[in-house]
């Protein structure tokens, strides 16, 4: 299956993502870990897109189709993937439409989720993820069995330098005036499955899998 997983930041779209790739044996492409690694290794392309990054901006469109384009070429993206923050412009969603379309492959679904936005800053701020596989959980809605500690790798928890108030205000305003869009670029190709993401993670989780099946 080939998909794509959208809505605003702090929507789910990592803690759902990290479950359906195992369930449905899909290759996650975040184009956010994509940064941060690069970031972690010191590239040059690391560098630049911090800089967008910690601003709550996005990094310019030629940088990441240019990426995306890469990692879509690689053998683990011949079957199947999960695209998790990409195509996040118009721009990005029409160079992902050619790509895709010189390459043969047809997307099945657009997972929407859908938070409102007055939710969206108590989930960011309190967000920790895991330093070692980038798992999400949440000081009050998903800790960890353990304080600080992943509960898949045992991996050291850390806030994200964009998870503050001034950052997470500049991504949601970004998301409105962007991404939002997209979601009628996706209805208008018949793709696109709105789930609510205003409720419990495992019922999110059950109403993508439903959606999914259908
Ligand atoms: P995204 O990848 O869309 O930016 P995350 O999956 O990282 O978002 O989730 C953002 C924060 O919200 C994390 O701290 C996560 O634990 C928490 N979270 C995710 N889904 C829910 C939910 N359904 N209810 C409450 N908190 C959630
Ligand atoms: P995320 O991990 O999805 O919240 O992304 C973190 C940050 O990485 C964003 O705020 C942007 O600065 C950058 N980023 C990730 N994906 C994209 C994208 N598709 N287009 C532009 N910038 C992106």
């Amino acid at each position: 299956m080939k998909l794509l997983i959208m809505g605003p930041p702090g929507a789910g779209k990592g803690t759902q993502a990290e479950v359906l790739v195992k369930e449905l044996g899909l290759t996650h492409i975040s184009t956010g870990d994509m940064f941060r690694a690069a970031i972690k290794e010191g590239t040059e392309m690391g560098k630049k897109a911090k800089e967008y990054m910690d601003k709550g901006a996005l990094v310019p469109d030629e940088v990441v189709v240019g990426m995306v384009k890469e990692r879509l070429s690689k053998p683990d993206c011949a079957d199947s993937f999960l695209l998790d923050g990409f195509p996040r412009t118009l721009d990005q969603a029409k160079a992902l439409d050619a790509t895709l379309k010189e390459m043969g492959i047809q997307l099945n679904g657009v997972i929407n989720i859908a938070v409102p936005r007055e939710k969206l800053m108590a989930r960011l701020t309190g967000r920790r993820v895991c330093k070692g596989c980038g798992a999400s959980y949440h000081v009050i809605f998903n800790q960890p069995q353990v304080e600080g500690r992943c509960n898949g790798c045992a991996g050291e928890l850390y806030q994200r330098s964009d998870d503050n108030e001034e950052a997470v205000g500049n991504r949601l305003d970004v998301y409105e005036a962007q991404t939002q869009p997209l979601i009628n670029y996706y209805i208008r190709q018949g793709l696109l499955l709105n789930i609510n993401g205003d409720q419990e993670i495992n019922k999110v989780l059950e109403e993508i899998l439903a959606r999914l099946k259908k």
